[in-house]
């Protein structure tokens, strides 16, 4: 009988296509990808899913503006996000359009699962189309959208309604009692803040006029609109096979205990009571896990079209390479505050972490180790020297503990503080020296950092593989050139 393998699931949200990606979500999918590159090494069957929302009134707006068929925009744009597998080097295993098929046959399964919560009502409300969702006066900012500074419109028709509010204290308790656990603290907090001034049942679609046509119509009343909250969050289920494929679905979400949805501050409402409401209206399983990120500002500013700020992760691919990319945002980036984005933080970060710390050491212990032909039949395979061994049994276990909370840069500074350790180390050793056991050592040094090489897998796989290289052929190559 063979043991069945732990599964684990993550997605990222979906960006919407109304324009090209920017570091924000360079951001989020290079931390997803971390995390599914960490679990499929620890032997489990990992599911990793990004993909596009294509169905907001603010697509059809911007293909409008843009003067391109709404279809055809969507399409480009969704590209331009697909290419960052390769652009980032990512791992995911699916990518899903919320315009695809298998997507409208899964919203229209839940839409018919959640029915007993849904009625139909007259309404007037403050809408954003920037955030696709409405506000309570009291919400607003001096009258304006908190997330885009800019007025709401009034909206007033008759649309469907979600009753949220029956599920109240049901949401209340599994986020309390982390059930639905909510990372970092104060995320929760912020959730259960807004538990407690309680909860409104939502709109969840709008007239087929209003949303220009565009988006998910309901079946049984076309003039309807799926709101783009209510379709785009069953892209965690739709992409699974909810609706079309049983098997796959019950795989991964249904007999899953490890579902973890990565998401932006700006989205967490959605994303722990929202979707959470939906799944339970259903009986369906809940996810497990929200990790939930902060912004990524440009030189102390939000990243906007109108500022000319907004910088592509393709640009800094092209020139830097992709693993000096990813490792900025992992290393630098806080995993939960907002972090700031500068050429000369980047550029630091590049020149003293990676081109002086990882491709310094690399490079001297293999060009040492080729001098001495360290590499013989006779070289044991495991650490000889117990202070070095001390120390990366060390190092192993901080990293599994700051990764598993998340902390993508503590855990690369417990990397690091290895990488540090090695280089007195052979300042103490002297391996360049005819010493008796220079071979041992340098031995030891070649299996510490192939010890690195797998440690920095998940961050910066090509890297990873290039060191690997290097030490099975001893032949030095340089791996960040100094810029
Ligand atoms: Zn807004």
């Amino acid at each position: 009988m063979t043991k069945e393998n732990k599964k684990f699931y993550i997605s990222t949200a979906l960006p919407y296509v109304n324009s090209v990606p920017h570091i924000g979500f360079a951001l989020e999918i290079i931390q997803a990808d971390v995390i599914a590159r960490y679990h499929r090494n620890l032997g489990e069957e990992v599911f990793f899913l990004t993909g596009t929302d294509e169905n907001g009134l603010k697509i059809a707006r911007a293909a409008e503006e843009a003067n391109i068929p709404v279809e055809e925009f969507a399409k480009k744009n969704a590209d331009t996000f697909r290419n960052l597998k390769e652009i980032l080097n990512l791992s995911f295993d699916d990518f899903i359009r919320t315009t695809e098929d298998r997507h409208i046959k899964a919203v229209y399964k839940l839409w018919q699962a959640c029915k007993k919560d849904v009625y139909k009502k007259k309404y007037r409300g403050l809408y954003c189309v920037g955030c696709e969702q409405f506000y309570t006066e009291d919400e607003l900012v001096d009258g304006l959208c908190p997330e885009h500074k800019t007025k709401p419109e009034i909206v007033e028709e008759e649309n469907y309604f979600f009753k949220l509010s029956a599920y109240e204290n049901q949401l209340k308790e599994l986020i309390e009692k982390d059930v639905i656990k909510v990372i970092p603290q104060t995320r929760k907090n912020e959730v259960l803040g807004f538990i407690k001034k309680g909860l409104e049942d939502i709109c969840i679609s709008r007239s087929s006029e209003r949303a220009r046509n565009w988006g998910i119509p309901i079946q049984d009343d076309p003039s309807q609109i799926f709101w783009s909250w209510f379709d785009a969050v069953i892209n965690y289920i739709s992409a699974l096979g909810y609706g079309t494929d049983d098997n796959n679905f019950k795989k991964y979400w249904q007999e899953n205990d490890n579902k973890i949805h990565a998401i932006g501050k700006g989205i967490l409402i959605f994303h722990s009571l929202y979707w959470p409401a939906y799944l339970l209206s259903a009986g369906i399983s809940l996810p497990d896990k929200l990790f939930v990120h902060g912004y990524v500002t440009a030189g102390g500013q939000k990243m906007s079209k109108s500022l000319g700020n907004i910088v592509n992760p393709s640009e800094l691919v092209k020139k830097y390479g992709t693993d000096a990319v990813r490792y900025f945002f992992l290393r630098e980036a806080s995993p939960f505050e907002d972090s700031d984005f500068t050429i000369e933080k980047f550029e630091d970060r590049y020149n003293s972490d990676l081109a002086k710390g990882l491709g310094n050491l690399v490079a001297r212990v293999v060009t040492l180790a080729i001098k001495c032909k360290t590499k013989n039949e006779k070289c044991k395979t495991t650490i000889q020297n117990v202070r070095l061994k001390e120390e990366i049994i060390k190092i192993q276990e901080d990293y599994k503990k700051t990764l598993e909370e998340f902390k993508f840069n503590e855990a690369l500074k417990a990397v690091w503080e290895l990488i540090g350790f090695c280089d007195r180390y052979i300042e103490q050793e002297k391996p360049w020296e005819d010493t008796e056991n220079k071979t041992e050592i340098l031995n030891d040094l070649l299996l510490t950092i192939d010890e690195i090489a797998k440690l920095i897998e998940p961050f910066l796989p090509e890297t990873s593989e290039k060191i690997s290289q290097q030490i099975k052929s001893l032949k030095s190559i340089p791996l960040f050139p100094r810029i």
